[in-house]
This record gives structure tokens, sequence and C-alpha cells, in this order.
């Protein structure tokens, strides 16, 4: 296994895989505990053989890495419909991820301010999830926005007649994704005002644009905010983590006549949706 740490690229910050144990979906500790240390790649660890198949993108310096990393998470089976696939290819995920880190790399990456960019699988299923209740015209709540990823995808589902609003609680992430905004494929609703972006406590919803076909929370919440319920539309979905340290993804749905299902997905691990001063004293 040493080798396979040698073959690490030198622009993988050590540090980063660190800090990215504390709070992912899919982090790199994922790849190594079953097949860490001394035990042989042969074991057929398919996290591992992944990551070196990612490894090679960097290296080959490909031309559309970000089309490479969609189609890596298409042979994964993280992401099924053509639909998703083509907006994961026109987001370009490099826009949202800070210089420093590596952006096709299926891992969250720390955005600052004790947050992070979640792994590019968990984007992918959030998007599967969500897919249907992101149609033309519809209106989208993406509550946690963070670096304005999932927004801009959002928008570009919903497109110029639909609505993708942002909440994030950190002034400084919701300008920073404002720029990566800028810099993306959804740009022009940004200037259109289809796609916006705020500074808000996510846990009230953002009622000026609701009821919301699709919500969105991209942190883990204790338990599922009330007004963020009242604000979703009947027939719409909301996609959120819940919980404290184990945390599952859940599909709420709410139905025509205003009754909730919910379902669990999957277990995840993502920040908490809490107060701002309790996110800057690192929780
Ligand atoms: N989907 C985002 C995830 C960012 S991490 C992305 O991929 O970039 C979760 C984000 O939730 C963090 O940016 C954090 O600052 C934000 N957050 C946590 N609690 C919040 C709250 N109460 N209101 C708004 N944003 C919150």
């Amino acid at each position: 296994m040493s080798s396979l740490r040698l073959s690490l690229p030198l622009s993988v910050p050590r540090i980063s895989l660190l800090q990215s144990r504390r709070y992912s979906s899919c982090d790199f500790s994922r790849f190594f505990p079953s097949c860490y240390p001394g035990e042989k790649l042969q074991r057929g660890c398919r996290r591992l053989q992944s990551f070196l198949e990612m490894e090679q993108f960097w290296i080959a310096g490909s031309i559309d890495k970000n089309k490479a990393l969609v189609e890596h998470l298409q042979q994964y089976g993280k992401l099924r419909s053509d639909k998703v696939a083509k907006i994961m290819e026109t987001i370009d995920r490099a826009l949202f991820v800070k210089k420093e880190y590596p952006p096709y790399v299926d891992s969250p990456m720390p955005i600052g301010y004790n947050a992070t960019i979640s792994a590019p699988h968990m984007h992918a299923l959030c998007l599967e999830l969500l897919k249907d209740h992101l149609q033309p015209g519809m209106h989208a709540l993406d509550v946690g926005s963070g670096s304005g990823y999932l927004t801009a995808c959002f928008a570009l589902m919903v497109g110029p007649e639909g609505r993708a609003v942002g909440i994030e609680h950190i002034p400084e992430l919701v300008a920073a994704s404002i720029e990566n905004v800028k810099r993306s494929a959804a740009a022009p609703l940004l200037e259109k005002g289809s796609l916006s972006l705020h500074v808000a406590d996510g846990r009230d919803g953002w009622p000026e644009a609701a009821p919301y076909d699709a919500i969105h929370v991209g942190a883990a919440a204790p338990e599922i905010p009330k007004a963020l319920l009242d604000q979703l539309k009947p027939g719409g979905r909301m996609v959120i983590p819940v919980g404290h340290y184990f945390q599952d993804l859940q599909v709420i749905d709410k139905k025509l006549d205003g009754s909730i299902t919910s379902r669990n997905v999957t277990g995840v691990r993502y920040v908490p949706l809490t107060s701002r001063s309790a996110q800057l004293q690192n929780y």
C-alpha cells in the first residue's frame, strides 16, 4: 500500500485528506479502511480502483476532466440519468472548489468556515432524487448552498422561467458562491434573477419564492425544520440529511392532499445545520 501513498500526486494536500475525514459522505477514509495497510490491491477494493482511476485523470491532464468525472460517476452507478449527467457536465466543479484542492476527486473539499463542498457522488445522488421536481419553470430551494454548485445545477434545470434560490448563513461563502456562479454556465440565470443566493438562516427557508417543488438541504438537521415543510409545495420533494453524528439522507414527499411521507435513502455525514456562531466556533 506504500506504493499507493507514493503514487498520490503532489497536488493532493495531505491536510485536506485529514480535514475531509471529519465531515463527509464519502471521504478518503472510505477508500482506505478495508484495504489499509498491507492488504493487496487484488482484493478487488472497488473504491481503491476508482481512486486510482481518478488519479489517472490528474496525471493524464485530460482536456475535459469534468466530463471524465461525470463518466466515472456513471460507470460506478452513482449517476443514472442522462439529464443529471448533462447538468453535471455543464457545471464545471472546478469553478466551485478552492484552487488549492483537486476538484475532480470524488470527495468533499474544504471551502472555508468549517464547511465543505459535498462529494460529487452526493451531488449526483441529490440531483437524481430531485430531478423530477426540477422541471423547467419549477421552484427550487438550496439550503446551505455553500459553494453554490447545486444551486447552479438547479437553476439550469428549472431554466429562466423557474426559480433557484440558495440560502447560506456565512456571508463570505455567499459572496464567493456568487463569484463561482458568475464564471459558470449558470451566469446568465444569475444575471436575469431566476438564480439568487442570499445570506440567511436556512432553517427559516425563503418565503419570497415559496412554495417550492424541490428543497435540498446541504447540512444535517437534528430534525426537519417546520418552515421548510411549510414551504414545500403539495406534490413537492425535499432531500435532507437528518441526525447528529449518525445521519440519514431522507426523502420527504408532500402529497397533493398535504400529507407527508418520508424514507431513508442512505447513511451520510454532513456538516450540521446550525447557527452561524456554532459553526464558526467549530461546532
Ligand atoms: N451543497 C453545498 C454544501 C455546503 S456544506 C456544497 O456542495 O457546496 C453545508 C453548508 O450549510 C455550509 O456552507 C454551511 O455554512 C451551511 N449552513 C449550515 N447551517 C446553516 C444554516 N442554519 N443556514 C444556512 N446555511 C447553513
